[in-house]
């Protein structure tokens, strides 16, 4: 009997895989292995070479079955699901036929995914929809992705009639705490270009991240003794109070949305004589990262006038870079995505991510990702829901891409 892409979601989704960033270890939490292991058993049933290291990662190779010379491609999905909510004892629940109303979740009935708040569920009629029974997340994000590259490669092993070149299967730990390739081998990996499993809506590619700074203001004040302050104490906890209110309200997280970036302060710490903000600055362009970091240093160069006893250090470092100026190299890669999805029967649509990514981090260690749809929806949360006809549409998609390399090559 053939596994579905739902069959395997279904087993995939009830392994808890939670990862944990306090955690020192890779993987984070043991956990994740047991899913890890389960891959790797069905990975060898499907006769595939295929390993699992200590660091969590499951390796493996669909042998090329053409005679040309086809590039290695790699589709990559990560096995842990987010810190921000329950993993343990997911109990999915099938919504047949979805009549386009409201989803009221069995073990919490207050969970309702509505669509008033979730329009693409419009898109959703007569498909039929996975949800958590309102207790825990899904993890759709990533096992969607997980499943599909599960059914893809055991599509692609039973109809040798499609060619397709060596095609790398990875699948990461930990990517929800910022660690998915911290130890990947890109040796093992073997890939000249990758795709994450790991977007949202049908249809759509991800080609841009955000790129991203940190930014560190060390403030020095004047200290003494407040009883004998008059005229000469320069209190580092007020200054830095000075900087954050001139922080321009427009340029927030919470003022901003689509190719927009912002300076977003994450941390402050101080006495009277130092203290320490800490900002991430984010943007899609390099230009965009500089004009908001010289922007803020006017800030505080500003504030600092009125302090003539104090100084400060202002200190960028560099956390990661919009993966487009990779991909643009190389513009095959989404090309031939923005393909299969038309062959897979929907329409392409190009989009950014206002984050990181593990592609974002591959593409700068040398192997090139772009990030395509998994299908899932409300992410890291209760009301997580996928459709099993859009995880179809993913399958169908990696099968296209895999074809699609070998007849452009
Ligand atoms: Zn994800």
């Amino acid at each position: 009997m053939v596994d579905t892409v739902l069959d395997r979601f279904l087993r995939y989704v009830v392994i808890d895989t939670q990862s944990d960033v306090t955690s020192p270890t890779q993987p984070s939490t043991a956990k994740q292995i047991d899913l890890s292991r389960v891959l790797l058993a069905e990975l060898k049933a499907l006769g595939l070479d295929a390993t699992l290291d200590g660091s969590g990662y499951v390796y493996a190779t669909i042998p090329s079955n053409t005679a040309k010379a086809v590039p290695t491609i790699c589709f990559c999905a990560h096995v842990d699901t987010a810190p921000d909510f329950s993993g343990t004892g997911v109990k999915p629940q099938i919504v047949r036929n979805y009549d386009g109303g409201d989803i009221v979740l069995p073990g919490d009935k207050s969970r309702v995914i509505r669509p008033a708040d979730y329009p693409v569920l419009k898109t959703q009629i007569g498909n039929d929809i996975v949800t958590s029974d309102g207790t825990t997340l899904l993890g759709a994000d990533d096992k969607a992705g997980v499943a599909e590259i599960m059914s893809a490669a055991q599509h692609l092993l039973a109809h040798p009639e499609i060619k397709h070149g060596p095609i790398s299967i990875l699948f990461t730990p930990d990517e929800e705490i910022g660690r998915g390739v911290d130890k990947v081998d890109l040796q093992r990996v073997g890939a000249q270009f990758a795709y994450t499993m790991d977007g949202s809506t049908a249809g759509e590619i991800q080609d841009e991240t955000f790129s991203a700074d940190g930014v560190g203001i060390d403030i020095t004040g004047v200290a003494i003794h407040p009883g004998f302050a008059i005229g000469k104490m320069e209190n580092a906890i007020k200054i830095v109070g000075e900087i954050i209110a001139k922080l321009p309200r427009t340029i927030s997280p919470e003022a901003t949305e689509g190719r927009d970036g912002f300076i977003h302060p994450v941390g402050v710490t101080g006495t009277m004589e130092g203290a320490k903000l800490q900002l991430i600055v984010r943007d899609f362009t390099e230009g965009g990262l500089a004009d908001k970091e010289a922007l803020l240093e006017g800030i505080v160069r500003d504030v600092l006038k009125s302090w003539p006893g104090s100084g400060y250090v202002f200190k960028v470092t560099e956390q990661y870079r919009n993966m487009k100026i990779v991909l643009d190299c190389n513009p095959e890669i989404v090309d031939y995505a923005m393909e299969a999805v038309r062959r897979a029967g929907m329409a392409p649509a190009l989009t950014s991510i206002r984050g990181g990514t593990d592609g974002s981090r591959l593409s700068f260690m040398g192997l090139p990702t772009a990030n395509i749809f998994a299908g899932g929806h409300a992410f890291h949360s209760p009301l997580e829901f996928v459709s099993v006809q859009d995880m179809q549409r993913a399958v169908d998609t990696i099968v296209h891409l895999a074809a699609i390399w070998e007849e452009r090559a």
